[in-house]
């Protein structure tokens, strides 16, 4: 296990046979994935009987040790871990009651609400929270209530369901409690490392990839910007930084685009062609995703929905980068015609 990473680049960890030891590094990939948001963290009241898991603790319980959490399962979170996990409880024989969920919109991937909740006919109930559980031994009921636009739950709208485990996937959290030790500059929105085109963090030579630098849909899109920033940090290792003596272009979310990954772009160094990832605010019908290049529009592609869960991509290039030598910022936003 790492302990601490310092800015030039020390390593200090520990395992059962070397105990405490130090490793200093040419290059360091940030890779720590992700935590699941607990229930303290949710501040849910009542007692605290068994019953209650991650949804990823009831993954694993029931995928690979072979014992089921419960046998009636309300689950609060519709990430694609909850939705994944209504699917698996029910195919396991357990009854999965309702899936609860506070924001208004699923924080899953479409795919995953009709394949793992309609196809099973799995009530989702949108801008609902879990307001009491009962039992003091083990989870005996669950009380959801309507949430109204901040959040807070609607007295009268109360809605009982007894059941014997309550499942919560309500977010994970990047484990970059090393990255903000060494100094790395975080992006408030995605609490991940602020990277160039390279993966590459504001601190010389540590890079970052997968979701300890955003919370990612799917692993497919991980492995591409693992095997990314494994490449970068090669060539960081064997030509040095080069990208420090180049232009850097600010890359910039705006109207309903909440962040970017990279947010910075070197022309100069940059591939033949990059992916710029983000997510989307809110539910989008039928709007543009525009690209633009100080005022110059040079991309605008129609999308017929896009949502918070599902992460959205553009790709650049560096020849058209190129014919912008005073080029100070691409703007990624979403317009409506
Ligand atoms: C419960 C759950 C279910 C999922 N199901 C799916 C699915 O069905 N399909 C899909 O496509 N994606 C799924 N995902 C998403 C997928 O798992 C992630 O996108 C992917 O694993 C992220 O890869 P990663 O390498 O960034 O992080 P991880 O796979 O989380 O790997 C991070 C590793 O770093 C280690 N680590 C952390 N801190 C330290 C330290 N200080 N020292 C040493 N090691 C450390 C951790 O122990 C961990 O092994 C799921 C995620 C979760 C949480």
């Amino acid at each position: 296990m790492v302990m601490d990473i310092s800015a030039d680049k020390v390593v200090t960890a520990m395992n059962r046979t070397d105990g405490m030891f130090e490793v200093q590094a040419k290059a360091v990939i940030l890779a720590m994935g992700c935590r699941e948001r607990s229930r303290g963290a949710l501040n849910i009241p009542g007692y605290r009987p068994a019953g209650i898991f991650s949804a990823g603790t009831a993954q694993r319980l029931v995928n690979m040790e072979g014992y089921m959490p419960g046998r009636e399962v309300v689950i609060l979170g519709s990430g694609d871990i909850g939705l994944i996990m209504a699917r698996r409880m029910t195919l396991e024989g357990a009854k999965v009651k309702v899936v609860a969920e506070l924001m208004p919109y699923s924080g899953g991937l479409k795919r995953n609400i009709v394949q793992c909740l309609d196809d099973f006919g799995i009530p989702l109930k949108l801008s609902h929270t879990v307001v009491d559980i009962e039992g003091k031994e083990r989870v005996e009921g669950i009380t959801i209530a309507k949430v109204d636009d901040k959040g807070k739950p609607i007295p009268g709208t109360e809605e009982h369901y007894t059941c014997d485990t309550l499942l919560l996937s309500c977010g994970l959290i990047p484990e970059n409690e090393l990255s903000r030790g060494i100094g790395i500059d975080m992006s408030p929105v995605t609490s991940g490392p602020l990277v160039n085109e390279s993966l590459q963090t504001n601190v010389e030579g540590i890079f970052a990839c997968g979701n300890v630098l955003h919370v990612h849909d799917l692993v497919d899109f991980v492995s591409e910007e693992a095997a990314a920033a494994g490449k970068n940090a090669v060539k960081y290792i064997n030509d040095g930084m080069k990208s420090v003596e180049t232009k850097e272009v600010k890359i910039v979310p705006e109207s309903g685009v909440r962040y970017t990954v990279p947010v910075t772009v070197h022309p100069e160094v940059m591939n033949d062609e990059m992916i710029v990832r983000f997510r989307v605010g809110a539910v989008y019908q039928n709007h543009y995703v525009a690209v633009y290049l100080d005022g110059e529009r040079i991309q605008h592609k129609k999308r017929q929905i896009m949502a918070p869960g599902e992460m959205e991509q553009v790709k650049l290039d560096k020849e058209t980068l190129m014919k912008y030598p005073n080029l100070s910022k691409i703007t990624i936003k979403l317009e409506e015609e």
